[in-house]
Formats: structure tokens, C-alpha cells, sequence
């Protein structure tokens, strides 16, 4: 999988990403990450690349030229590469949005600043604009580390268990069951008994009844979004008989 970032503070993505999982991705080049700052492209001798909004208002705008140019400068080094603008106004990232992220297999991720970027970037070079959520950050920087993570472990061999991203929160649409290590008993409580039977069958069912529980509790959306199987259905009926008992 290869990103080509475009950003003020390359230095920022470089550093946070050579970390863990991610860090050992990169090494083995099942990660592979370009920085571009568009101040190489800066039309002045003072490497300004922003300037105030036309029309008046708060704050300084991306000029267009210096970003267009860096995305240009990505695409003749990635094969048809989507481009990402990162913005609130995006399309809300998921688990699901991280997949169809890593069959693009190129992808170009533009980061703005200030009040953002100018609009004729994204209507002549951005294929999709993308956000991490309804609030707002002072950069791109930030949500493009969130997205080059949450692609990168989806990656075949970047997890040491391939099952591990599997199972993780949302992967099947539901959040992931409690976890335990050892020891199985300290002073802050038992590891639940059943974790410790041996039983597949009986551990995989009080999993998804677990999962099923704090779904229901914190993500009820994703409930009632999912086509639940016979088998949810009757759990389901369980949790909420137990619960008014
Ligand atoms: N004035 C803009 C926000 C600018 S924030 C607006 O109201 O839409 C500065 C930069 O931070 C943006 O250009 C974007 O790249 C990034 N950013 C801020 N919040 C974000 C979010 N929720 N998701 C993705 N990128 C975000």
C-alpha cells in the first residue's frame, strides 16, 4: 500500500508513523510513504503558500497552485492514485471506508491549514474528501495518521494474526467482547470463569452475547442497522429479559 502525503509538516507524519505496528509496516515496505510539502511550490521567494479569503472573513486560505502542483508531483510517482482531501465536511471515515482504501492500493491524502484550502484544488484534483468526524482539528495531519493506520493493519501480514483485525471492533459490525490477560485473579477482580473452560463453543457464544451487550449499551445505531441472525436475535431477548429481572 502506498500513501503520498501532502503537507506542511512532513516531519510530523514521518516521526508519529515510525511506531509500533505501523513503524515495523514501513521497514518491511508493506508501507510505503512519501511526504510532499507544497512550500516547494510556493510562487514567492518567502515560501508563503497562503494567503487571506476573498470576500473578507477570519484567517488565511491554501492557495491553490502550490497544492496542485504537489498533487501532480504525487501522481507521476503513484499509478493511478486517488486523491483524499481530509476535511469535517468529508464523508465520515469507518472500518468499512478503510477497506475500500486498501484495494486503491495508491492513494494521495491532502492536508489542509488554516481555514483550509482553496476550492479549485478540489474541484480540479480531489477525487473524494474525507472526515474523521464532526468536530474540527487544526490540520489534516491528524486524521491522515488515523487513516494510514486504520488501512495499514487491514494490510495482509501487517498484524502478527491475521484474525486479530477480524475481530476487531466493527470489523463484523459490532463492538469487540471484553479481554482479559493473566493473572486470572488480583485484587482487582476474576478473569469470568468461563474464559478458562477450554470450551470454543461456550467461549465464542458468551463473546458475541458480550459484544452484543455493550453494542447495545454504547453503539445502539449499529444494532439496528444489522441484519441480526437467529442466533442475535434470541441473545438479544436473553440480555433484555436479564436486564429487567
Ligand atoms: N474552515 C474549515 C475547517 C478548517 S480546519 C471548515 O469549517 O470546514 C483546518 C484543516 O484541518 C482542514 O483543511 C482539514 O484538512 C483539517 N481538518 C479539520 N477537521 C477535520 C476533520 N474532522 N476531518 C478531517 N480533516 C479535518
Amino acid at each position: 500500500m502506498r500513501f503520498d502525503v501532502i503537507t506542511l509538516f512532513p516531519e510530523l507524519i514521518e516521526e508519529a508513523l515510525s511506531y509500533g505496528i505501523v513503524g515495523r509496516a514501513l521497514e518491511s515496505k508493506k508501507l510505503i510513504l512519501n511526504t510532499i510539502n507544497p512550500r516547494e511550490f510556493s510562487s514567492n521567494n518567502t515560501g508563503r503558500i497562503d494567503d487571506k479569503p476573498y470576500g473578507g472573513g477570519p484567517g488565511m486560505v491554501m492557495e491553490s497552485e502550490p497544492l496542485v502542483k504537489a498533487i501532480r508531483k504525487a501522481k507521476q510517482s503513484s499509478d493511478n492514485a486517488h486523491v483524499v482531501y481530509m476535511s469535517p465536511q468529508g464523508k465520515k471515515f469507518s472500518q468499512a471506508q478503510a477497506r475500500t482504501f486498501l484495494e486503491k492500493k495508491n492513494i494521495i491524502l491532502v492536508s489542509g491549514r488554516y481555514e483550509g484550502i482553496d476550492e479549485r484544488v478540489i474541484e480540479n484534483e480531489v477525487d473524494e474528501i474525507c472526515s474523521i468526524g464532526d468536530f474540527v482539528v487544526s490540520g489534516g495531519e491528524f486524521p491522515i495518521l488515523l487513516i494510514i493506520d486504520a488501512v495499514i493493519r487491514l494490510e495482509e501480514g501487517v498484524l502478527g494474526d491475521p484474525d486479530s483485525s477480524a475481530e476487531d471492533s466493527f470489523s463484523n459490525g459490532l463492538l469487540e467482547f471484553p479481554q482479559y490477560t493473566r493473572p486470572e485473579s488480583n485484587d482487582f477482580g476474576k478473569v469470568p470463569e468461563i474464559l478458562l473452560s477450554g470450551n470454543h463453543k461456550a467461549i465464542a457464544t458468551w463473546r458475541l452475547k458480550e459484544s452484543l451487550k455493550r453494542t447495545l449499551k454504547t453503539r445502539p445505531d449499529l444494532i439496528s442497522n444489522r441484519n441480526l441472525t437467529e442466533e442475535e436475535k434470541l441473545i438479544i431477548d436473553k440480555i433484555k429479559s436479564e436486564e429487567n429481572s
